[in-house]
């Protein structure tokens, strides 16, 4: 579920549309949890598919930590891509605002992080601009990303979250715990889907 302070909005013929802000969202607001509505579509699923639904799921989903396509119920899924994204995800099944947000400024994110299929051109703009987005970016840029999040979730408690009540209990108590003892954190790395298989492999 996308944050409540936004819509969709046209960005450009190339781009399409994209989710904006329309009202100042501070550094620190979760701008997307996973939510029980959202629709999950495992591996075997996807591979017994129509190709029109393959399609489609491929452009709106991203895939988590244990291989499931996920496909938000709201305007999450037009969230796009950018290499210097105002959103990152985190360990704890939510993305977060990685600096202040202006109303009518658009809400993007890091695509690197999703487990993505096969790689996505990018045009993006910014100076730090890939080129190029796909699952190897992990390696270069994971350590970076997780510093990104660990700093964003410093902001968590002085900031408004509407969107904390959708979060999964099991999962809410070990952020309380991270954030009030500072133990435990859960390192953006656990969304990797090719770690875990490999984890499971070792184990
Ligand atoms: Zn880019």
């Amino acid at each position: 579920m996308i944050h409540p302070d936004t819509e969709l909005r046209k960005v450009d013929d190339t781009i399409g549309r994209g989710v904006f802000a329309t009202q100042p969202i501070p550094k620190g607001t979760i701008l997307y949890v996973k939510d029980p509505l959202e629709i999950e579509v495992s591996a075997e699923q996807f591979e017994t598919m129509d190709p029109q639904y393959q399609t489609l799921i491929n452009w709106f989903s991203y895939i988590d930590e244990g291989g499931f396509r996920i496909v938000s119920w709201d305007i999450a899924k037009y969230v796009n891509h950018h290499c210097d994204s105002n959103s990152i995800s985190t360990g704890y099944g939510f993305e977060i605002a990685t600096r202040d947000i202006a109303a009518g400024e658009e809400i993007t994110d890091e695509y690197g992080i999703f487990n993505l299929p096969y790689p996505l051109q990018c045009c993006c703009g910014s100076s730090r601009c890939r080129g190029t987005i796909s699952d190897d970016d992990w390696d270069t840029y994971g350590n970076i990303w997780d510093k990104k999040a660990k700093e964003a979730l410093k902001h968590f408690g002085k900031v408004a979250q509407p969107l904390m009540k959708f979060m999964d209990t099991e999962v809410y108590q070990s952020l309380m715990q991270y954030l009030n003892r500072r133990r435990n954190y859960r390192s953006l790395f656990r969304l990797r889907a090719s770690g875990n298989a490999s984890l499971e492999k070792i184990g």
